[in-house]
């Protein structure tokens, strides 16, 4: 099974993205059953980290997330991340609260700052950060969608714990992180958490654009979401995070965890 390294930690490759699960930017309970029941599913098939965030559905995807990992939290790594607009001290303190309480946890495997706040210097952030690790409700630091010199920063600084991996989007459209940000995630023992794997699901309808993906799938005997996921974990600091809404997705996401592509 294909494992990447997160702190002192070895996870599963592929985990499971909620972005759309309980709603977008909006709330959006009418598929709270299904959705429950694909989370539990990719727990039980091996995709046992999940990433998640308070802007996702206005804070319902954490709410989810927390009912399906109920039973069986020892056993999962949760990521969570708190919105720019919550980069002050006592804003962070506050949403890291109120992300406990809806994922009905006492800790985070992993929290990340969602996007920079520019109007916020990022030691700041990184302080209360320390400060709930010292506390214990969060084990480790990530950042998403942050470059070179803020993780050089957070090495720097961090006291409480460690920062265990980068956020950014990577996908075989989306290369660009693979000059600078993956190298510098290699050097430095942090996993790459890989989002957007298919580009929102547009990397995997036909067209002349995608068609080489496509037809590579065919030669091996794979979907093109498998070809995607798999291509991505030819490295092995990369845990990717698809999100899928439909069992069939989920289940041939699980199966890259075995596959071998030549
Ligand atoms: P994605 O994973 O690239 O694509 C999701 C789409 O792909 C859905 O429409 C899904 O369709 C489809 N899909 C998934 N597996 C499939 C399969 N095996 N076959 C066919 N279609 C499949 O998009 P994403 O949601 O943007 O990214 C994944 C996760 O990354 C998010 O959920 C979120 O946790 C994280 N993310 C983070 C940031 C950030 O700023 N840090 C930004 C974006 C995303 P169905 O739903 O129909 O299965």
């Amino acid at each position: 099974m294909k494992q990447v390294r997160l702190g002192s930690e070895t996870v599963v490759a592929i985990g499971q993205g909620t972005m759309g699960i309980g709603g977008y930017y909006c709330r959006d309970d009418s598929r709270d059953a299904e959705h429950l029941r694909l989370l539990q599913q990719g727990f039980d098939l091996r995709l046992t980290v999940v990433d998640t965030a308070e802007a996702y559905g206005e804070g319902h995807a954490e709410e989810l997330v927390g009912q399906a990992i109920a039973g069986r939290r020892d056993k999962l790594i949760v990521l969570s991340k708190f919105s720019a607009e919550h980069s002050r001290s006592d804003q962070i303190i506050a949403a890291a609260e109120g992300s406990l309480k809806r994922l009905n946890t006492d800790y985070l495997d992993v929290y990340q700052p969602h996007w920079p706040n520019p109007n916020v210097p990022l030691d700041e952030t990184l302080d209360a950060l320390d400060r709930l690790m010292g506390e214990g409700k969060v084990r480790s630091v990530g950042l998403s969608n942050f470059q070179i010199p803020a993780a050089q920063q957070a090495i720097g600084s961090l006291f409480n714990g460690n920062l265990t991996c980068l956020q950014s989007e990577y996908s075989l459209v989306e290369r660009s992180i693979e000059s600078s940000l993956l190298p510098f995630c290699e050097l430095n023992g942090l996993a790459l958490v890989a989002y957007s794997p298919f580009q929102q699901g547009t990397l995997l309808k036909r067209n002349a654009r995608t068609e080489p993906l496509h037809s590579m799938a065919e030669d091996y005997g794979v979907t093109p979401a498998q070809l995607a996921l798999a291509w991505l974990l030819r490295y092995p600091n990369v845990l990717v995070i698809p999100k899928a809404g439909r069992e069939i997705s989920l289940r041939e996401n699980a199966e890259v965890l075995a596959l071998k592509i030549p």
